[in-house]
């Protein structure tokens, strides 16, 4: 085998060079080009040769590649450049490399240039920028605070949130050791061994979850975070990236509900106790009170009522008072059955008309201040509980004649309108104020001003109860000063049962 000749060595590099080479006569002609250069741009030999190279180059560069061959020609200093040229298919290609000049006695005969093909790598590094600004901007609008560490502690990234959060700036922190700026002191050892512990056998068990910590602010002062870390292998060692979010607010108000809750429960605890002592209380008064209107029995049987002696009139007002208290414990009795559900009713047709004339009457004998007169009414069926809706009109009648204390006439009556019986008690006392109104019939309620008239405040409340456990409403109008107005109404066809819910 014949050893190559030069030329040939020439040419077999020419042809088989990645590398762009072409040769430019001094008016920027193609001489020639080689494969590399043809096939990167598109082009046969034939369409290229005789043409000059700015037919085959990026505007935008072909001044900077004018300038650069022009130095090169005359300071015969050959340097780099980088530049674009343009194939066939209008693709640009980023190339860099040399151009050299050839001169024969000190003038120069044409220009060779070899050039790299940089295209991909350029797209790459662009691909590469986008993506590190598109990740800059995700770490600077990211809701939490993101401190990124390497394994040495150092901070290398330190977003806006975490200036907000931490009260230091990005370039205060940043190729400072962490520990120093946001670890409690009391917190570091134990940050130091679990950091030495990973990078010793990779175990963390603070990695990869949320657990809630204690941060140091600038000023000082400690606060709670919620603290989240991934680590990240890299060519250059491992990263720590935390995510913080400042939890000082969020933990106040689980604060104030776990209070709130507390005290509810409670508050809760407490009406319990109440409504076990209401009703222990009121069965032990029952008992001795019974024994009490026994004996007072036996001796008003044994007294001669005829006779209008003191002992026949203590007796009678004796029996008054126990009466009272008999009613007073029954209604507390009737609260604590209709806390514990334990109300029991019994449905029965009756005439509500004959009722009200029978509560009236009944009133009628325990008062001499008022006149209590029926001003509307009729017969009619109703199908309720007899005792229970008679404990409602009284309660009404009651109350009229109670906060009237300077009038002289109460007045009742019943009405049916629509599919509904209406019963109603009228009086010129000393009436209710709107706000007031809103709070009458809740358990316990008395109207502050009121405190010169007896009562524990729950008649309004048993009504309304009793009321509404016959499918029925009850309400009030009230002009104060003037009077008040109390309403009920049952339906006229109830239906079989009896609501039971409160
Ligand atoms: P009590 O009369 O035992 O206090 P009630 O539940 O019957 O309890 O009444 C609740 C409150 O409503 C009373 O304390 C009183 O202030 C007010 N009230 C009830 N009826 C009338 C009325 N006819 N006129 C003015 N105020 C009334």
């Amino acid at each position: 085998m014949s050893p190559l000749n030069f030329d040939t060595h020439f040419q077999d590099l020419f042809d088989h060079s990645s590398d762009l080479i072409q040769f430019l006569d001094m008016d920027g002609k193609i001489i020639t080009a080689n494969p590399a250069w043809l096939y990167t741009l598109g082009y046969t030999l034939d369409e290229v040769r005789g043409r000059s190279i700015y037919d085959f180059m990026m505007p935008a560069t072909q001044e900077h590649y004018r300038q650069y061959r022009a130095d090169v020609v005359k300071l015969r200093q050959p340097g780099d450049i980088n530049f674009n040229l343009l194939s066939k298919s209008g693709d640009e290609v980023v190339v860099e490399g040399q151009v050299g000049c050839v001169y024969q006695n000190d003038e120069p005969q044409y220009t060779r240039g070899v050039f790299r093909n940089n295209t991909q790598k350029r797209a790459a590094a662009m691909a590469m920028a986008k993506n590190e600004r598109w990740l800059a901007t995700i770490i600077n609008n990211a809701p939490s605070a993101v401190v990124i560490i390497n394994e040495l502690q150092i901070v290398l990234e330190w977003n806006p949130k975490a200036e907000a959060i931490f009260g230091y700036l990005a370039a205060e922190v940043k190729g400072r050791p962490l520990a120093d700026i946001i670890i409690p002191e009391n917190y570091r050892k134990a940050h130091a061994r679990g950091m030495a512990h990973f990078l010793a056998t990779g175990e963390g068990p603070v990695l990869n979850k949320t657990i809630e910590i204690t941060a140091l602010h600038r000023l000082g002062h400690t606060f709670p975070v919620n603290l989240s870390i991934s680590d990240v292998k890299t060519e250059t060692g491992w990263i720590f990236i935390a995510f913080i979010a400042d939890i000082t607010n969020f933990k106040k108000l689980q604060e104030e509900v776990i209070n709130r809750e507390a005290q509810l429960l409670q508050s809760q605890l407490m009406n319990d106790k109440q409504d076990e002592f209401l009703s222990m209380a009121s069965h032990e008064l029952r008992t001795p009170l019974t024994s009490m209107k026994g004996y007072l029995q036996l001796m008003q049987d044994t007294t001669d009522e005829s006779v209008e002696t003191d002992s026949a009139i203590f007796l009678s007002r004796a029996m008054t008072s126990i009466s009272k208290l008999e009613k007073l414990i029954s209604d507390l009795l009737d609260v604590s059955k209709l806390k514990a559900n334990r109300m029991e009713y019994f449905m029965e047709p009756f005439d509500i008309g004959e009722l009200l004339q029978e509560c009236v009457e009944n009133l009628q004998q325990t008062t001499i201040s008022h006149h209590l007169n029926i001003v509307q009414s009729l017969q009619q069926v109703c199908v309720a509980d007899r005792l229970r809706v008679e404990q409602v009109i009284t309660n009404l009648l009651s109350n009229a004649v109670k906060y009237s204390p300077d009038a002289q006439e109460v007045q009742a009556g019943l009405q049916v309108e629509a599919h509904e019986i209406i019963v109603y008690v009228r009086d010129f006392g000393i009436g209710i104020s709107q706000e007031d109104l809103a709070n009458l019939f809740q358990r316990f309620y008395r109207v502050e001003t009121n405190a010169r008239f007896q009562g524990l405040g729950i008649g309004l409340f048993l009504s309304k109860q009793i009321v509404e456990r016959h499918q029925g409403r009850i309400w009030a109008e009230s002009i104060p000063g003037k009077g008040s107005c109390f309403y009920f109404a049952l339906p006229l066809n109830p239906g079989t049962t009896i609501s039971t819910s409160e």
